[in-house]
C-alpha cells in the first residue's frame, strides 16, 4: 500500500525568531501518523508573500497533501488569505455560516463587530470551507495539481478543532490509508548503546516493515517499534509478537510498558502497592510534587511536599540535624536522609523522595562540581540514597534529578 505523504507549512515570522515555538507541526504529525499519513516535510516561513507561494510550490511537487496554519487572523501581518487567492485563483465572497458564526461569537461577548473581523468570513471562492467551531477563522481546502491543501489558524486549539473534526476525517475518506501502530516501552540504567549490543539480534531479524527507534530522553531509554499493516488487526498481532520479544530482552531494566510520563508511572505503582508518597525537594523547588499532582486521582496517594531550599526550612521544618548541614554541607547523603526521615514524620506518609543538588552554573567546588545531587528514596527504616552526577544545565539538570527520583522511588517500591 501506498504511503499518503504530508508537508506541513507553518506560517508566521515570530516562528522564525522563536518567539513561538511550532507546536503546531507536532501534534499535527503525531494525529496525522495515527491516521496512517506520513508527514515527511516541515517547513516554517515568514508572513513574507514570496516564500509563501514558493513554500506551496515546493511541498506540492513533493506530496499529495500540504497542511498550512497561520496568518489567517484578522491584522494586517496576516497576510496568508490574500496569498492562497493568488495561489489558487476566484475570487473573494462571504461565507454565511462564517459570518453568522463571527457575528454570534462577538454578540455573546458583548463586543462591537469591527469591518476586520467581518472580513474573517471572506474567503476564495475556489476552496471549500470548513468550519471552525473554535474561532472565527475558518479552515479552507483547496486542490490543485493533484494535491490538496489545508488551511487552518495558527492557534494551536483551533488548528486542533479543525483537524479533528474535519480534515482527517474528510483525508481518511479520500485516500485508503495503511494502519500504523506504535507501541513504546521505557527502560532505564543502561546507555543506547548498550541497549543496541544487547538487541542487535532481535533488530536485524526484524521485517522490513517494522521500525524499532531508540529515544534517550531525561536518563531515560524510549525504544519505540512501528508497524504498518494494511489494517489495524494484522498490525496488531505483527506488533504484539514484535513487542512481546523485545520485552522479554530488557525484562531487567524495564520502567514501564507505553510512553508513560513518569508521573503516571510511579502513580500506578503506588496505587498498585497501596502507598503514600510525599516530597522534600531542594533543588527541585516543587517540581516532583508538581509532576505527581500534574496527574488525575494523584490525591489517592499524594500526600503534600516540603520544599525545604533554605538550611533553616530543613532544620524547622524537617527537623534536620544544624550538625548535618554544618559537617556534611546540604549537598550530602547525611542530609538528604535526615530530609527524608523527616518528610517521613512531617508528611506521615509511607514513602518519600528527597533531593538535594547544586544545579548550577554557579556554586560547584572540586568535590561537589555542579551536577551532583543527592537523592534519597523509602519508607521508616528503610531509605536508600544515591549519588547522581549530571552534566547539564540548570533547567535540565533539574528535570533530570525529578526523573532519576521518581524512577529510584518506583524501584524501591518494586523491590
Ligand atoms: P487567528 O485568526 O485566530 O488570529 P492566525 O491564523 O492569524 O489565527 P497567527 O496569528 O499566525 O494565527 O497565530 C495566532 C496564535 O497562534 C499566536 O499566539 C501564535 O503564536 C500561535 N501560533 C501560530 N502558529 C503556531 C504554531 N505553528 N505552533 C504553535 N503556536 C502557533
Amino acid at each position: 500500500m501506498n504511503r499518503i505523504r504530508a508537508s506541513i507549512i507553518t506560517i508566521g515570522d515570530e516562528l522564525l525568531i522563536g518567539q513561538t515555538v511550532d507546536t503546531n507541526s507536532a501534534w499535527m504529525g503525531t494525529h496525522l501518523n495515527d491516521a496512517g499519513i506520513w508527514v515527511q516535510r516541515r517547513v516554517a516561513v515568514g508572513d513574507d508573500r514570496q516564500a509563501i507561494l514558493s513554500a506551496l510550490d515546493e511541498e506540492s511537487a513533493k506530496s499529495k497533501v500540504v497542511l498550512i496554519t497561520g496568518g489567517l487572523g484578522p491584522t494586517a501581518d496576516d497576510i496568508t488569505k490574500p496569498v492562497l487567492l493568488e495561489y489558487f485563483g476566484g475570487r473573494m465572497v462571504q461565507d454565511e455560516d462564517t459570518y453568522t458564526r463571527v457575528m454570534a461569537l462577538f454578540e455573546s461577548r458583548g463586543l462591537p463587530v469591527l469591518e476586520r473581523n467581518v472580513a474573517q468570513a471572506m474567503v476564495p471562492d475556489s476552496c471549500t470551507v470548513l468550519p471552525n467551531l473554535r474561532g472565527t477563522a475558518p479552515g479552507m481546502w483547496f486542490e490543485k495539481n493533484d494535491c490538496i491543501f489545508v488551511s487552518m489558524p495558527g492557534v494551536p486549539h483551533e488548528m486542533k478543532g479543525l483537524m479533528e473534526n474535519a480534515v482527517i476525517p474528510r483525508l481518511q475518506e479520500r485516500f485508503e490509508t495503511p494502519a500504523l501502530l506504535h507501541h513504546t516501552l521505557i527502560t532505564s540504567g543502561m546507555g543506547e548503546s548498550f541497549v543496541a549490543e544487547r538487541i542487535r539480534d532481535f533488530e536485524a531479524a526484524l521485517p522490513k516493515h517494522i521500525k524499532l527507534a531508540y529515544l534517550p530522553s531525561y536518563g531515560l531509554l524510549k525504544l519505540r517499534l512501528t508497524t504498518e499493516a494494511p489494517d489495524k488487526i494484522t498490525a496488531a498481532a505483527e506488533m504484539k509478537d514484535a513487542f512481546q520479544t523485545l520485552r522479554s530482552l530488557v525484562a531487567d531494566i524495564l520502567v514501564a510498558e507505553a510512553d508513560l510520563p513518569m508521573g503516571v508511572i510511579l502513580g500506578n505503582v503506588l496505587l498498585e502497592k497501596g502507598k503514600t508518597v510525599g516530597t522534600a525537594e531542594s533543588c527541585t523547588g516543587g517540581r516532583i510534587a508538581s509532576q505527581i499532582t500534574a496527574v488525575a486521582g494523584s490525591s489517592r496517594y499524594f500526600k503534600g511536599s516540603v520544599v525545604s531550599y533554605a538550611n533553616e526550612t530543613k532544620i524547622n521544618l524537617l527537623r534536620v540535624n544544624p550538625n548535618t548541614l554544618l559537617q556534611h554541607g546540604a549537598v550530602s547523603e547525611q542530609t538528604v536522609r535526615e530530609m527524608a526521615e523527616g518528610a517521613l514524620e512531617t508528611l506521615k506518609v509511607d514513602c518519600v523522595m528527597a533531593v538535594s543538588g547544586i544545579m548550577g552554573p554557579d556554586g560547584g567546588t572540586d568535590e561537589k562540581p555542579v551536577g551532583s545531587v543527592w537523592i534519597a528514596v523509602g519508607g521508616k527504616g528503610d531509605i536508600r540514597t544515591m549519588l547522581y552526577r549530571f552534566r547539564y544545565d540548570r533547567p535540565r539538570n533539574t528535570e533530570m534529578t525529578v526523573v532519576a527520583a521518581m524512577n529510584e522511588l518506583r524501584k524501591w517500591l518494586e523491590g
